[in-house]
C-alpha cells in the first residue's frame, strides 16, 4: 500500500516539489552496507545491505537530480557562511562492514562521489592494505573493514572516515565516564591511525541528547549525525545533531526519490503534529530497528 502512495507522490511530482523546497538545505542519506546478494541474506534480517545493482541506481538518479558532496565541504561551506549547489545530499555509511570496500567503494569512485564511513573502533582490527583482490565474498556483510583496509581506502578515494565509537554501545545507557571514554578514545584511535582533521561522530543506533551533543563537541569532533530524518538547514540545523535519512534493501525507484527529497519529513512533521514525540529520544528506533516500509510517517 505504501508503495503505491508513493510511486502516486512521486509519479505526479510530490518529489520534484519537496526536492525544490529543500533544494537549500543538505539531505545526509544513511547506509549501512551494499551486497552482492540478490536477496536478504539470513543475517541481515532488517534489510541495511542494500544490493549493488539498486545501490548503482541510487547513486546513478543523485547524479541525475542532485549534487554529492562530501560531509568535510559541507561543514566547510557551514564555516565560512559559503552557499552550496541546490540540491546537495551527503552519502555516509554506518558500522564500517567490509563489503564498504569490496561493493560500495568501486561504484563511488567510478562516479568519483565522495561518501563518510563512520567506523567502531573495537571492531576495527590491525590489518594490512586489501590487496588487488577486492571480491566481495558473503563474509564481507558481517565482518568489518580493518585498519589496513580504511587506509587503503582513503588513499584510493575521497572517503572520510569518522568515529561510531569504540563498541557501539547505546551512548544514554552509559555514565558519564563511559561515554566519556567511548568518544574520546574512539576519537583518538581514528586520528592515531588516520591523521587528518578532526573526526566526525556518528551516535550508535542514533541516540543522542543534549548533553551528548555537547560532550561531542568538547571531545573536538568535527560534527555529529544522528537518525533523525530531515533536511539539514546550513544556518539553523545543530552540527552535532545533523539529521540522516535511512536507506535500506527495499528502496528502490519511487521510494528512494520519496526518501532522498525530504517528503517523508513533511510526513513526518505532519505525524508528529498529531502524535508529538520528546525531542532526540525516539531516533533510537531508527537505526538499528526493521527498516519501516517507506513513506509511513508513523514508523519514523
Ligand atoms: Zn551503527
Amino acid at each position: 500500500m505504501k508503495r503505491i502512495i508513493f510511486a502516486l507522490l512521486h509519479g505526479v511530482g510530490v518529489t520534484r516539489l519537496a526536492a525544490w523546497w529543500n533544494r537549500k538545505r543538505v539531505i545526509i542519506l544513511c547506509y549501512h552496507g551494499v551486497t552482492e546478494r540478490g536477496t536478504r541474506g539470513p543475517t541481515d534480517p532488517h534489510g541495511i545491505h542494500v544490493p549493488r545493482p539498486l545501490f548503482e541506481s541510487q547513486l546513478d538518479y543523485l547524479r541525475s537530480r542532485y549534487h554529492v558532496v562530501s560531509l568535510r565541504d559541507y561543514l566547510a561551506a557551514r564555516r565560512e557562511g559559503r552557499k552550496l549547489p541546490d540540491y546537495s545530499v551527503v552519502l555516509t555509511f554506518d558500522d564500517g562492514f567490509r563489503n564498504f570496500l569490496t561493493a560500495a567503494a568501486p561504484c563511488l569512485a567510478r562516479r568519483k562521489m565522495p561518501a563518510s564511513i563512520f567506523i567502531i573502533t573495537n571492531n576495527t582490527a590491525e590489518g594490512g592494505d586489501p590487496g588487488p583482490d577486492r571480491a566481495w565474498t558473503p563474509a564481507d556483510d558481517r565482518t568489518h573493514l580493518s585498519w589496513g583496509e580504511v587506509r587503503a581506502l582513503v588513499s584510493g578515494q575521497d572517503i572520510e572516515v569518522g568515529s561510531h565509537t569504540c563498541s557501539h554501545t547505546r551512548l544514554p545507557a552509559l555514565s558519564p565516564e563511559e561515554t566519556g571514554r567511548e568518544l574520546r578514545d574512539s576519537y583518538a584511535a581514528v586520528v592515531e591511525n588516520l591523521g587528518g582533521a578532526p573526526p566526525a561522530l556518528s551516535y550508535p543506533k542514533g541516540e543522542y541528547s543534549a548533553v551528548l551533543s555537547r560532550l561531542a563537541r568538547a571531545t573536538g569532533y568535527a560534527c555529529a549525525v544522528t537518525a533523525d530524518g530531515g533536511a539539514n538547514d546550513p544556518a539553523r540545523t545543530d552540527p552535532f545533531a545533523l539529521g540522516r535519512t535511512l536507506i535500506g534493501d527495499k528502496d528502490g525507484g519511487a521510494a528512494f526519490a520519496v526518501r532522498v527529497s525530504g517528503v517523508r519529513d513533511w510526513l513526518a512533521r505532519l505525524g508528529s503534529i498529531f502524535s508529538p514525540r520528546a525531542p532526540g529520544a525516539s531516533s533510537a528506533r531508527a537505526e538499528d530497528a526493521p527498516l519501516p516500509a517507506a513513506g509511513s510517517a508513523e514508523n519514523l
